[in-house]
């Protein structure tokens, strides 16, 4: 091969790991993501693989996945399944870790029916990782042989270690930070458990305060480390954002790049979705009130026109900033303003809004559970969306918003601050406007920028404006997927 010889998409082969993928199994971002980008990059040529665990939901929805070889569990016994499957709609192939003991169970990805971790997390990530290393390993039984792995979140993070220690031959990876607050953290003990050597555990191994951290791996032995806007990239070298990982993140800076999210615009699309009762475009937005008054019957909110709409769907957590928006909705409610939120998770936020939802009947509704339909006609009836959070990597739903003609209220934090334009004069006369940013996060900023929409809204004509302008933003993954092929070009370039 000549020198500084740079492969083109098609000769990329990738083994893309993650512990979700919609709309198999989702619990987040990371769901839309593990089956949108490997979707985009197979379009653009490369041969992708997704490794994804065959949790209970999974064996359901691919119930044809069919066994391709077996590989040694965690004890080494030769006792993990792997199967495959291909998407026909996305061409990409699907790899399940097919190992009962550790998936096939009732309750989510990574928690039980009551919230609690699964006991057993760390072997059961470890062993998703063992997998992928595995396969992209010199001792593969398959004989399709990735060019490189491109592995999501801490659940994920062992790969990077293993093809370090385990591979003499050098095989590239990449880690994505999805959310760096969640990191993986088990107790020392397991470093050997998981089999790692002993001297992978130090300050610039696996070592994370006197824990053991599977994300801290990813970013250490990874190649390459991603992140999933350019905000975020560097939001997470600070003491603020960094969740004590910002010195490694300092130290790599060099390999670490922001590439913002796209959404699944098919997924996504008002023109054209089966979840809501009057598909609409640029070219009949007034439909989009149909919508509006079937969200209000659903939810059972008054059903009026003339009031400020705000949506929210969200898992509710502290990092979303919902708890700030109950603070401020008492206040904002005595104007013509109504809430439909979809959501669950924190048990103080789950009351809160059920608590409030039963103080103003018909003027807050609050779905408390998973609802992908329900999301979707949030998207589509409301008139703003609210995405006050204390921080976010990326964010989905202000991108899906835009596109529903439903311009979002956020903070100015990590990709929110990188996609959504604040509407002044000026950016909503030059087409630029998007929606409402405000900073910092507190009750009086949030407050006046939700009076800010109110008040816009008011003026039919820049209203509009500012709704064309977000729907006609182009925000698939095209963009963002040419950038992740450079991306392993660079990497993979002789
Ligand atoms: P995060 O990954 O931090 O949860 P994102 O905005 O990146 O946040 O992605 C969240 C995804 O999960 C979006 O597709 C959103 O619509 C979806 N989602 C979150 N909560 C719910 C819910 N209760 N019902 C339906 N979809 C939800």
């Amino acid at each position: 091969m000549p020198h500084n010889y740079c492969p083109s998409p098609l000769e990329i082969c990738m083994l893309f790991v993650t512990s979700e993928m919609h709309p198999f199994i989702k619990t987040g971002g990371l769901a839309d993501v593990s089956s949108a980008l490997p979707a985009a990059l197979q379009r653009m040529g490369v041969e992708v693989k997704v490794l994804l665990p065959a949790y209970r939901q999974v064996k359901t929805k691919l119930p044809h996945a069919r066994p391709i070889c077996t590989l040694p569990d965690m004890r080494g016994e030769e006792k993990v399944v792997i199967r495959e499957t291909f998407i026909e709609e996305t061409g990409v192939t699907v790899l399940l870790v097919d190992y009962p003991a550790y998936y096939d169970r009732p309750g989510g990805p990574y928690q039980d029916e009551h919230g609690q971790d699964w006991h057993d997390n760390l072997m059961r990530f470890a062993l998703l990782s063992k997998c992928a290393a595995l396969l992209a390993g010199h001792a593969s039984p398959l004989d399709w042989h990735p060019s490189l792995v491109h592995c999501n979140d801490w659940q994920t993070g062992l790969t990077p270690a293993y093809l370090h220690f385990w591979e003499h031959r050098h095989i590239k990876s990449v880690m994505t930070i999805h959310n760096l607050a969640y990191q993986g953290i088990f107790p020392s003990w397991g470093v050997t458990d998981v089999g790692l050597p002993e001297s992978a555990y130090g300050l610039h191994g696996v070592e994370y305060y006197g824990n053991f951290s599977l994300l801290k791996a990813g970013l250490n032995y990874a190649d390459h480390i991603t992140t999933v806007s350019p905000t975020y990239a560097q939001e997470i070298q600070t003491d603020e954002l960094g969740f004590g990982m910002q010195g490694l993140l300092q130290h790599r800076q060099l390999q670490l790049t922001g590439i913002v999210n796209g959404i699944d615009v098919r997924d996504w699309c008002p023109a054209n979705d089966h979840n809501i009762p009057a598909p609409f475009s640029l070219h009949n937005l007034p439909d989009k009130a149909l919508n509006k008054a079937a969200l209000q019957r659903r939810m059972g909110l008054e059903v009026r026109d003339e009031v400020l709409l705000i949506g929210a769907i969200s898992r509710l957590a502290h990092q979303k900033g919902l708890d700030v928006l109950l603070q401020v909705l008492p206040r904002l409610l005595e104007q013509p303003v109504q809430l439909a939120l979809l959501g669950s998770g924190e048990q103080a936020l789950e009351q809160g809004y059920r608590h409030l939802a039963a103080q103003y009947p018909g003027k807050v509704a609050a779905h408390i559970g998973f609802d992908e339909s329900l999301s979707h006609l949030i998207e589509a009836g409301a008139d703003v969306f609210a995405m006050p959070s204390r921080f976010e990597p990326c964010g989905l739903n202000q991108m899906y918003s835009m596109r529903y003609g439903t311009p979002p209220i956020v903070n100015a934090t990590g990709g929110l601050a990188d996609t959504v334009v604040d509407a002044q004069p000026d950016t909503i006369a030059n087409g630029l406007a998007t929606g409402f940013v405000f900073a910092p996060l507190n009750e009086d900023t949030l407050h006046s920028a939700l009076l800010r929409a109110l008040s816009l809204r008011q003026d039919k004509t820049s209203w509009e404006q500012l709704q064309r302008n977000g729907m006609n933003r182009d925000f698939s993954w095209d963009k963002s997927a040419a950038q992740y092929v450079r991306l392993y070009q660079d990497l993979l370039r002789t």
